[in-house]
């Protein structure tokens, strides 16, 4: 057995708006169903930021302990977990989705992430900022062999979600998606996971850093929205006969593109809905979403099989989107950069070495 510590750094908020305190916390016993995770290293997502400021309509639990992109290694486990659901020194990663009742309708149709009584990582239970962590061992990702865990941290949100969320859309090889917000942590992934599905890539965001990193990327086309005085325009322009993407992938955390993609998809086309920003409403126009027969579609992170699918992806060498490493007592600085939209693809935070 790993020699597991008493207590172990982690960063906590105390109440909505923060701050983020670094300090040290008791290590949790797994119980029933459970794993405890040797959290190596854990990706930010702006989930986490909005947990930080009470963005959204459900509260968190609190003192919280955010973070829901661990990797790690199973270190204990309730006395009930057996072999065939979760080995001891296994690679795993703790989700968004800790837990979920397996039973309800939605978990029965696969729709876990609908579960009537979901267990919410890094929000309604403490998640991967710390260098330990509960999850239930039906729920946890398995990371294959080999697989590095600070490149595929930022895929147990970020990849998961885009991945479903291209499935969703119904596009298929050939064919162009539109991601706006692709500078960001789901966006990056999201350009990477529509090239390994053989699409065509209309990256939409802000900045030359970001227009660097997704021209390395190799998206055909990208769209500085700060600098496109008619984006509609622009958006149908980059595409081939000028009728506009196939789908449109929201990951952005403004409301102003919830608002403006049903204009610019293709007649037929889908506007899938990821990204979001605090109070915000999605808008269309009737008559033309009418005439172009447009579909808009919702999606929310993904099933214990489309994680196992985009891991796959991830082992097979088909995802690299840009990642910068640093320590997990530096979090406040991420959020700060975070919140002013500095951020081109992901930061992921290391766990400090045992003491
Ligand atoms: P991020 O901060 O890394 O990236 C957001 C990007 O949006 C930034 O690059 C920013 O420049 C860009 N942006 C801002 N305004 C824009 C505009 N008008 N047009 C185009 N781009 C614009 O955030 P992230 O971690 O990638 O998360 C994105 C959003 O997705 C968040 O709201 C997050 O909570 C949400 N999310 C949803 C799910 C889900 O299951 N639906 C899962 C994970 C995250
Ligand atoms: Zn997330």
């Amino acid at each position: 057995m790993p020699n597991i510590p008493t207590e172990q750094w982690a960063q906590v908020i105390e109440k909505v708006g923060g701050p983020v305190e670094y300090k040290k916390i008791p290590v949790a016993k797994p119980g029933p169903g459970e794993v405890l995770v040797n959290i190596k290293y854990s990706g930010v997502c702006h989930t986490d930021l909005h947990a930080v400021n009470g963005d959204w309509p459900i509260p968190t639990k609190l003192p919280l302990v955010g973070g829901h992109e661990g990797a790690g290694i199973v270190v204990a486990r309730g006395d009930d977990v057996t072999d065939d659901v979760c080995k001891i020194g296994e690679a795993v990663g703790v989700k968004w989705l800790n837990d979920s009742c397996l039973s309800c309708t939605f978990c029965q149709q696969a729709d876990e992430p609908l579960c009537l009584t979901p267990k919410l990582s890094g929000y309604t239970v403490d998640g991967s900022f710390q260098q330990y962590a509960i999850a239930s061992a039906k729920h946890v990702a398995h990371i294959p062999d080999g697989v590095p865990l600070d490149e595929v941290s930022p895929v147990l949100c970020a990849g998961i979600t885009v991945y479903k969320g291209l499935k969703e859309s119904g596009v298929r090889p050939g064919q162009s998606v539109a991601i706006v917000g692709a500078g960001g942590g789901l966006g990056s992934l999201a350009q990477q996971y529509a090239k390994a599905m053989g699409l065509k890539v209309i990256a939409i965001d802000s900045g030359e850093e970001k227009k660097s990193m997704s021209e390395k990327m190799g998206c055909d086309a990208f769209i500085d929205f700060a600098k496109s005085s008619d984006i509609t325009k622009d958006v149908r322009a980059a595409t081939n006969d000028g009728l506009g993407p196939h789908a449109v992938i929201l990951v952005a955390v403004n409301e102003k593109p919830f608002q403006q993609a049903a204009e610019y998809v293709r007649p037929r086309g889908t506007v899938i809905v990821i990204g979001l920003p605090a109070n915000a409403y999605i808008r269309a126009p009737v008559f033309e979403s009418v005439l172009k027969m447009v579909r808009i579609q919702a999606s929310y992170v993904g099933n214990r099989q489309d994680s196992a699918e985009a891991l796959d992806f991830f082992a097979r060498g088909l995802i690299h989107a840009p990642f910068k490493t640093v320590d997990l007592k530096d979090l406040p600085d991420v959020y700060e950069k975070m919140h002013k939209g500095q951020i081109a693809g992901r930061y992921v935070l290391k766990m400090p070495d045992p003491e």
